[in-house]
């Protein structure tokens, strides 16, 4: 038996890796997405073989890479958790650890997953790669690839933050930036990777991406001394990176390395709450698709592609969909940022607001993680109201004026 197995998220059916590239041909790219699943009684893994800052490398036993495949130079994963005990006092909880992933090579969580798309685009012999994006998935693809001899094709929608955008062209990937929402960008690119038979890094399509994002779970155990948390707040668009989390948890505690997983609640923007409104209607979880109006871009989806697992990756955690508005997204930014230094974009911040909204609800004795997915400079244009620029005449009284201003 080969080290790992994927299994259908909707009919159970396990499949050889070498039997399916992408989702069960029985349940379809909607319901049938994949699992990889472990041989765990048989892995060898201790606690004392991993270190806090190395990155998502150290993981290969868990991941389902081969021995000696391509693995990306950049330092991907290893990044900061930070303990923020006066922020926890603030909220009324007994402690917040904030995994910030805007240190990451493309500065956004979607370097784990990229990281491991290549690697698996070299395995299975490929010579061009390509993604549907909100931005960051697009970034991450084409700044890992950058470096490696894969074309890489992106396809997003024209109107992501500039700075996401420019990624792509200093990196030198083949940009199709079509006119129309993320979830049209989807579609257009599954059709056109199919006919050319490209390799195909499409959040939930490829069962891959997900064990990669779940390094971010793994390192959270080992940096907070295997302490863990009673809940982990992120935020949700497609479904993938939140359901990474409760997979990550999840090998661990069957690895027999943590002895229970964190109730795991997933943060929408209320202007796309797609994934939350499937599952507060409850099981059988079903697709339930919708128009999509918010200034966070990152979670801008209104066709979400791994609903089926995020709804029930959360229920089995205990956990639960809350959401949250723009405006309180963006107060969220400026005051994570104020209180803490984290500076996060959009979608980053969001487990933060929504973490105001609930931290009474959890409780003084709650011991609470949220993730940061995106570094702030990503998206400067949507906290353009905290930033009163004006010019000051080249004068030391005018200078004096304005400082007087400041310290009244
Ligand atoms: C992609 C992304 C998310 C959400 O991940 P999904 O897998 O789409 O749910 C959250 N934050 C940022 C910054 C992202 O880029
Ligand atoms: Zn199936």
């Amino acid at each position: 038996m080969g080290k790992y197995k994927l299994r259908c998220i909707t009919c159970g059916k396990i499949y050889e890796s070498s039997e399916v590239e992408y989702t069960c041909p029985k349940c379809g790219n909607r319901m049938g997405t994949l699992e990889v699943i472990y041989d765990y009684e048989n892995i060898k893994i201790y606690r004392e073989e991993f270190s806090k800052y190395e990155n998502i490398w150290q993981f290969e036993k868990i991941l389902p890479i081969e021995k000696g495949s391509y693995r990306t130079p950049l330092h991907v994963g290893g990044t900061p958790l930070y303990n923020t005990p006066s922020l926890a006092e603030e909220l009324g909880i007994k402690e917040l650890v904030i995994k910030y992933d805007g240190t990451n090579p493309t500065a956004s969580y979607k370097d784990r997953a990229s990281a491991i798309a290549i690697t698996k685009a070299y395995e299975k012999g490929y010579d061009t790669i390509y993604c549907a994006s909100t931005g960051n998935a697009a970034s991450s693809l084409a700044g890992l690839s950058a470096p490696t001899k894969l074309k890489t094709f992106i396809f997003l929608p024209a109107s992501a933050p500039i700075a996401k955008i420019s990624q792509l062209f200093i990196y030198g990937a083949k940009v199709i930036p079509i006119d129309g929402s993320y979830d049209e960008a989807f579609d257009i690119s599954m059709k056109i990777g199919e006919e050319k038979g490209w390799y195909c890094r499409n959040s939930a399509i490829n069962p891959y991406l997900l064990e990669g994002k779940k390094t971010g779970a793994l390192e959270i155990a080992i940096q907070n001394n295997w302490n863990i948390p009673d809940y982990l707040l992120v935020s949700v668009g497609d479904g993938t990176v939140i359901s990474s989390f409760y997979k990550g948890f999840y090998d661990l505690y069957q690895l027999g390395l943590i002895d229970r997983i964190p109730k795991i609640i997933g943060v929408q923007a209320k202007g796309a709450s797609a994934v939350k409104r499937v599952f507060d209607k409850g099981e059988p979880f079903l697709p339930d698709d919708i128009e999509t109006n918010t200034i966070a871009d990152s979670i801008s989806v209104g066709k979400p592609r791994d609903v089926i697992k995020a709804c029930k990756y959360v229920k089995a955690s205990g956990g639960y969909f809350i959401s949250v508005s723009d405006e309180e997204i963006l107060s969220a930014i400026y005051e994570l940022s104020l209180k803490t230094g984290i500076f996060g974009e959009p979608a980053g911040a969001t487990s933060y607001a929504g973490l105001k909204k609930i931290a009474k609800k959890l409780g003084k004795e709650a011991k609470v993680a949220i993730v940061i997915t995106g570094n702030g400079l990503k998206d400067i244009k949507a906290i353009e109201k905290f930033v009163k620029l004006r010019k000051i005449k080249p004068d030391l009284k005018a200078v004096r004026e304005v400082i007087e201003e400041y310290e009244n």
